[in-house]
C-alpha cells in the first residue's frame, strides 16, 4: 500500500491531524514526545464518483481505495547525530512514499513550542537540516565504497561518485535532493535507488487556528515564500478545528460547521485529494453488482499494470480490457446501456489508463 509519513517539530500538530485523518486514537497532549512509536494508520481515499456509481449500480459492498499514514514522532534538532529519540524515525521516512511536513502556523501561549515561538520557516529548516545531514551521511558512505573502482576506470562507478559528488554538493549547501534535476535516466534510476529522505515528494501542511482556516495568515505567507522554489505542495488546513469537526455526529452538521468557516470540504480530505495529486495517482473504478470499487493507479500506467493493482494473475494473464467513461456511465446508467451505445471501448496492452475509467479485465488464467 502507499504510503505517506508525517513529520513535524514536536507540538505542531501532528498527532491531532493523524488522529482526524485515521480516526485512530493516537494520544495527543500538550508533551514533547508524547508520540513515540510510529502510529500507523489507514485512511479511505474519499471519492464523490464511489457515491454516485452505488446509486445507479446498486452494489453489496463499496470500498473505497485507501492510503497508508504514519505518524513519525520524534524529529528533533540534532535527530541525525541521534538526539531525541534519535535515528530510529529516520528508517520510518525512508519506508515512505511521501511525506506530510507539518508547519506550526498557529499562536497559543498555552502550547509550548520547543524553540520558543512560533516561526514554520525556521522549524522549517530545522527539519530539512536533520534530514539532510541523513542524506549527506548516506551519500557520503556510498562514495567511499564506489570511489577506488572509479578511479581504476569502472564506468559504472565512475557514473555513480561523479552523481555522488555532484548531491554532496548540493547538500552542503543546504539544499534537498528534491530540487536536484537529474541530467539522463540513468542518473534518475540511481537516485531512485538511492531513497534519500530530502528527494521524497513532498506536501507542507500549514496548521492554522480557526479564524485562519480560509485565508491563511501572515506564518502561512512566510512558508509560501521560502517553499516556492521547491516544487513542492503547499496547504492550510486546521488540525483541531478538523479534530472538533470530527466530533460531530451527523454528516449534515458537520457540513454546517464548515459552511461557517468558509470551507466547503473538511481539510483533511483536500489532503487526501493533495497527496494523491503530489504521488500522480489517480483512480479507476470496477463497477459490478457485487461490489463498486475504487482503485489506485500511477498516473500514465498502462491497462495490465492497472489490472495487476487487483491481483498478480489479472496482470500475467492480461488478455484486454473494457473501458467505459465515468460521465458517459452516469449519463447513460449502466454497464448495458453503454454497451448498446458504442460507449464501451475494448482495449489492449498499450492502453494508457485514465482517471475516473470504469474498467472490465479479460484475462487467462
Ligand atoms: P505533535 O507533537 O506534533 O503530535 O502535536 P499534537 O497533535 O500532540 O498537538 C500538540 C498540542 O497542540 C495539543 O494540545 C493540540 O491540541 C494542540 N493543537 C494542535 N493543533 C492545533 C491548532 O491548530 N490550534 C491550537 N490552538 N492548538 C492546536
Amino acid at each position: 500500500a502507499l504510503k505517506c509519513g508525517i513529520v513535524g517539530l514536536p507540538n505542531v500538530g501532528k498527532s491531532t491531524l493523524f488522529n482526524c485523518l485515521s480516526n485512530a486514537k493516537a494520544q495527543s497532549a500538550n508533551f514533547p514526545f508524547c508520540t513515540i512509536e510510529p502510529n500507523v494508520g489507514t485512511i479511505n481515499v474519499p471519492d464523490e464518483r464511489l457515491e454516485k456509481l452505488e446509486s445507479l449500480v446498486n452494489p453489496e459492498r463499496v470500498v473505497p481505495t485507501t492510503v497508508e499514514i504514519v505518524d513519525i514522532a520524534g524529529l528533533v534538532k540534532g535527530a541525525s547525530k541521534g538526539e531525541g529519540l534519535g535515528n530510529q524515525f529516520l528508517g520510518n521516512i525512508r519506508e515512505t512514499d511521501a511525506v506530510l511536513h507539518v508547519l506550526r502556523c498557529f499562536e497559543d501561549d498555552n502550547i509550548t513550542h520547543v524553540d520558543g515561538s512560533v516561526d514554520p520557516v525556521r522549524d522549517k529548516e530545522v527539519i530539512d537540516a536533520e534530514l539532510q545531514l541523513k542524506d549527506l551521511e548516506t551519500v557520503e558512505t556510498r562514495l567511499d565504497k564506489v570511489k577506488k573502482k572509479a578511479k581504476s576506470g569502472d564506468k559504472e562507478s565512475v557514473k555513480q561518485a561523479d552523481l555522488f559528488e555532484k548531491l554532496i554538493n548540493l547538500l552542503e549547501e543546504g539544499k534537498s535532493v528534491r530540487v536536484y534535476e537529474p541530467a539522463n535516466d540513468d542518473e534518475e534510476k540511481m537516485l531512485k535507488e538511492l531513497q534519500l529522505l530530502t528527494s521524497k515528494p513532498i506536501l507542507y501542511v500549514c496548521n492554522v487556528d480557526e479564524a485562519s482556516v480560509k485565508d491563511g495568515n501572515h506564518h502561512v505567507e512566510a512558508v509560501r515564500e521560502a517553499v516556492k522554489d521547491e516544487g513542492a505542495e503547499i496547504m492550510v488546513l486546521g488540525a483541531a478545528i478538523e479534530a472538533d469537526i470530527n466530533e460531530l455526529e451527523t454528516y449534515e452538521e458537520r457540513q454546517m460547521f464548515l459552511e461557517e468557516m468558509g470551507l466547503t470540504q473538511p481539510g483533511v480530505n483536500k489532503l487526501i485529494k493533495t497527496a494523491y495529486k503530489l504521488l500522480k495517482l489517480q483512480t479507476y473504478f470496477t463497477a459490478g453488482e457485487k461490489e463498486v470499487r475504487a482503485w489506485t493507479v500511477r498516473i500514465g500506467a498502462k491497462a495490465p499494470e492497472a489490472a495487476g493493482v487487483i491481483h498478480t494473475d489479472f496482470e500475467k494473464g492480461f488478455i484486454r480490457a473494457e473501458v467505459i467513461k465515468y460521465d458517459d456511465f452516469v449519463e447513460l446508467g449502466s454497464e448495458a446501456a453503454c454497451r448498446d451505445k458504442g460507449k464501451l471501448s475494448i482495449e489492449g496492452k498499450e492502453y494508457v489508463v485514465q482517471d475516473g475509467d470504469i474498467m472490465n479485465f479479460r484475462f487467462n488464467v
